[in-house]
């Protein structure tokens, strides 16, 4: 089973995918998280995706569609939550030739962009766990529970926020209509408390 997590920036799918993952045992991967991983190392992965993601732009599909396939190969007798991939079309065709459709199951989160830049301009995230914090929760300006320093992302930041959006619009949203095709798609408001997300997501997961 691979269930998809797809919806703008800032709709809710880091936090969303870390309480899937636990709860139903899946194994996360985030391509955003493995993308700024790598850019830290300063992997070959990393010097090619730089640039991209500071300014808001998608990392080429040859670039992280073949890692992204490998990993699905690699981890295929396992439950997989894959957030932030496919983003574009050309990654949802390569999935779909990977995968059979009967098991993957697309969610889509749903938020108007107003509510995308309130929400990205306030998110904190954890240096050394990856935590996501928006600036409503306790800890969102001091440091995340396991000790590392919460910072803000360079591409959280107003005057790329705008970019990442257009980005979202004009590449990602088609991909909703590919899975549409392919398999199903089900639309979840992501308006409200994370639990209250979960809840609408668990629903059409029972
Ligand atoms: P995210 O954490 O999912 O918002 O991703 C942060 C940045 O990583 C994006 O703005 C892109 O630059 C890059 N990125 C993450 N996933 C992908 C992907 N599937 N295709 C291309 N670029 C990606």
């Amino acid at each position: 089973m691979i269930v998809i997590l797809m919806g703008p920036p800032g709709a809710g799918k880091g936090t969303q995918a870390q309480k899937l993952a636990a709860h139903y045992g899946l194994r996360h991967l985030s391509t955003g998280d493995l993308l700024r991983a790598a850019v830290v190392e300063g992997s070959e992965l990393g010097i090619k995706a730089k640039e991209y993601m500071s300014s808001g732009q998608l990392v080429p599909d040859e670039v992280i569609t073949g890692v992204v396939l490998d990993y699905i190969h690699h981890h295929r007798y396992q439950g997989l939550l894959l957030d932030g991939f496919p983003r574009t079309v050309f990654q949802a065709e390569g999935l779909s030739k990977a995968v059979s459709a009967d098991n993957v199951k697309a969610i889509s989160i749903d938020l108007k962009d107003e509510e995308v830049v309130k929400r990205l301009s306030a998110r904190r995230v954890c240096r050394i766990c990856s935590w996501i914090y928006s600036d409503s929760l306790p800890g969102s300006t001091g440091t995340c529970e396991c000790g590392g320093e919460l910072y803000q992302r360079d591409d959280d930041k107003p005057e790329t926020i705008k970019h990442r959006l257009e980005v979202y619009h004009a590449q990602t949203k088609p991909v909703i209509d590919f899975f549409k095709k392919f398999s199903s798609v089900v639309e979840v408001d992501g308006l409200g408390k994370p639990d209250e997300v979960f809840a609408r997501i668990q629903a059409t997961l029972d």
